[in-house]
């Protein structure tokens, strides 16, 4: 259910409403839009919600959400949901970010190599796990601690905010500590405890669609995280499984669209994951872009032959460097731009 109130309701009147809401024991959500503000009623039982409200003066109108997903959608916050970072990188707006760097944070100096590539190449923001979801218990498991303290170092040396994966409720506060972006890999969208841990706390979350998961249930486990509190929620589309089996998984381009009609969240695309093959990582990035995705999260490693994980789908520095003018020119072919490249010098994002 979501209260509209009329245009000219003044802060008491919302706070008014939002009072007799929770004096129900349903929780209130609010979408200060430029016009009007709305208030999210979420709970149980929020039918009688409609009787209750619709006979008050500040209220203009008092409407069902229809759909399963209420905080994510359009219908409760119209307007396109930007994240901003602590260095004033915005996600979500005008401006199409790029997230690259490798699939596993394998040591200090090979991240710091490949974080100045990235940064050089013109990427604004590095990715790296220090915590890895792999398939094999006998594969790499990544440096947990260490490899957050080694993204610590490469931020502070480059000025690129950092996004790793957290894959366990109890190290939420430890990653969110360090990351200017907590990410739940596509193996935990449905691990609910975790999904609200990440809601409990402020850091921008980007939330992975999990391997074989519907646009519905992605869009619910966001509903997890913005049900708690933390609305700063990214999409991230990595490839779903199908019959295919040509390519590492199929890249659900056409989620870029449908999302942007659902919800008001932004949207990355993650070519590398999504095709396994670094020769196909390229056109996927550019396709993306054209659909109008907020941004790519590429995997780059400075020699993918020797990497630990993911070495098949990483593009080398070379490869990410020539990509990057390639976006820049589709991003302008569709009304967008590219975020401006991080300065060097930029400084840490955040404490740490
Ligand atoms: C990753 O980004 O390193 C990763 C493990 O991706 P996914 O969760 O999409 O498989
Ligand atoms: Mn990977």
């Amino acid at each position: 259910m979501i209260i509209v109130m009329k245009s000219g309701a003044s802060r008491a009147d919302i706070d008014r409403i939002c009072g007799r809401v929770e004096a129900r024991g349903l929780k209130t959500h609010l979408s200060e839009g430029e016009d009007r503000t709305v208030i999210g009623v979420i709970g149980h039982d929020p039918f009688s919600v409609k009787d209750a409200f619709t006979h008050d003066p500040s209220v203009e109108d008092v409407i069902r959400i229809t759909r399963p997903y209420k905080l994510s959608g359009r219908e409760f916050r119209r307007s396109d949901t930007v994240v901003t970072l602590p260095n004033g990188l915005a996600i979500g707006g005008d401006e199409v970010v790029i997230m690259a760097g490798p699939c596993s944070v394998e040591g200090e100096e090979m991240l710091l190599e490949t974080a100045r590539a990235v940064r050089d190449g013109g990427g604004h923001i590095l990715r790296g796990g220090a915590f890895k979801p792999r398939t094999s218990p006998y594969a790499f498991q990544g440096l947990g601690r260490a490899g957050l303290q080694h993204l610590v170092e490469a931020r502070r040396q480059t000025g690129l905010p950092v996004v790793t994966e957290v894959m366990t409720p109890s190290e939420v506060e430890s990653v969110a500590e360090i990351a200017d972006i907590v990410q739940i890999g596509a193996r935990n969208m449905q691990n609910f405890d975790l999904l609200r841990e990440v809601g409990r706390h402020t850091r921008p979350v980007l939330l992975k669609r999990g391997l074989s998961n519907t646009i519905e249930e992605w869009l619910l486990s966001a509903e997890y995280v913005l049900s708690q509190g933390n609305y700063n929620v990214i999409l991230c589309e990595r490839g779903i499984r199908t019959f295919e089996t040509m390519t590492r998984n199929t890249l659900d381009i056409a989620c870029v669209p449908l999302l942007e009609e659902l919800s008001h969240l932004p949207v990355i695309i993650d070519p590398s994951h999504g095709t396994g093959r670094w020769s196909m990582v390229a056109a996927c990035a550019r396709a993306a872009v054209a659909a109008g995705a907020d941004g790519v999260m590429i995997e780059v490693h400075p020699r993918p032959d020797e990497a630990l994980s993911d070495g098949p789908q990483s593009l080398t520095p070379q490869n990410f460097a020539a990509l990057v003018p390639q976006l820049r020119r589709v991003a302008a072919a569709v009304g967008k731009r590219l975020a401006e490249p991080v300065r060097t010098g930029a400084g840490t994002a955040v404490a740490g």
